[in-house]
């Protein structure tokens, strides 16, 4: 099992170009929350399983193409 660390940033990060939206750093891999800021970073090599454990997710709704975190999600009625 890996260990992620979180912190929330008042300030949105730049997509590391060429990846999708919201992947903002890759060595270290660190994936951020739209609504929040919440930034979850992962161990260096780790990237594919940093963004599945970190749960900061799209929604599966129509044209929705924000990444959130399950409080953010929650927040929204997006998640039970
Ligand atoms: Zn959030």
């Amino acid at each position: 099992m890996i260990e992620l660390t979180y912190e929330r940033l008042l300030v949105p990060l730049p997509d590391v170009p060429g990846l999708v939206h919201g992947i903002v750093s890759v060595d270290p891999p660190m994936v951020q929350c739209d609504g929040c800021g919440l930034v979850a970073t992962g161990p260096a090599g780790r990237g594919g399983l940093t963004v599945i454990l970190a749960d900061i997710t799209f929604d599966r709704g129509d044209g929705f193409t924000e990444r959130l975190c399950g409080e953010c999600r929650r927040a929204r009625g997006l998640d039970s």
